[in-house]
């Protein structure tokens, strides 16, 4: 069987990536063949008998920035084995992730994500991909973290990966609301109950209940998600 997506992950530690890939959900997904995940070392397109991939920085400062040309052949050879591929720049600078982003990356047939490590990359290439993405506004130590997060999400959307389509269903951002509140036994636990309409088995009430709660937390934690629904 064909995978229904493939990803290609650039980074100087596959390793990193694939103790977070080969278990649970995605491991299983890949087992099954419905996702495929590829890792291409940097270190492999890294110049001399030190295999260098990173310089300092022109102008100074701290940190060593991955030189342009070594990323290029990379970046070349995954385009060469995989034609037509999506490449994605992880960055701090790119544009914000989110779960729609996710819905439209999961339409895609082979994505590549690359990963940068120290102080980040040469500015030039930039020209080499199509997109720049950033999981947030913080700051990690490597891509691979980005890369995963990216591939865990986009992955789950893809049919068949997770169990159950219906748990796809009501989840936090489909519709622009955070998910309403969850429960399970016990029923009572350290004096707190829950809430009636959720045993009452009357199925409309509880739908209405859970739309009312998603968009009371939505208002009170998002107002920006909300006001989009507006
Ligand atoms: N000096 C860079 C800056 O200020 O933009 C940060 C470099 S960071 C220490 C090293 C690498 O981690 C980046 O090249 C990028 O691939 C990845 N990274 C760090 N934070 C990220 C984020 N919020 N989103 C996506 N990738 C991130």
């Amino acid at each position: 069987m064909k995978p229904r997506i493939t990803f290609n992950i650039i980074t100087l530690f596959p390793e990193t990536v694939e103790s977070m890939t080969d278990y649970s959900i995605l491991g299983r997904a890949i087992e099954s063949g419905i996702i495929d995940i590829q890792t291409y070392n940097i270190r492999d397109y890294g110049q001399g008998k030190r295999k260098q991939v990173d310089d300092t920085p022109f102008g100074g400062g701290a940190g060593m920035v991955l030189k342009a040309d070594v990323m290029d052949k990379a970046i070349q050879k995954v385009k060469e084995e995989n034609p037509g591929t999506k490449v994605i720049l992880l960055t701090p600078k790119g544009e914000k992730y989110s779960q729609k982003k996710a819905g439209e990356l999961s339409k895609k047939k082979n994505i590549t994500l690359i990963s940068g490590h120290y102080e980040g990359f040469d500015e030039r290439i930039r020209s080499f991909v199509d997109e720049e993405v950033s999981i947030g506004d913080y700051i990690l130590t490597g891509g691979e973290l980005a890369a995963v997060a990216v591939v865990d999400s986009v992955s789950r959307l893809i049919p068949g990966v997770l169990g159950k389509e219906e748990s796809l269903a009501k989840e936090s951002f489909e519709e622009n609301l955070l998910e309403y509140p969850q429960y399970t036994q016990p029923r009572e636990y350290g004096g707190m109950e829950v809430p009636e309409i959720l045993l009452s088995g009357n199925h409309a009430a509880i739908e209405r209940w859970r739309r009312e709660q998603a968009e009371k937390i939505t208002r009170k934690r998002r107002k920006d998600l909300f006001e989009n629904n507006q």
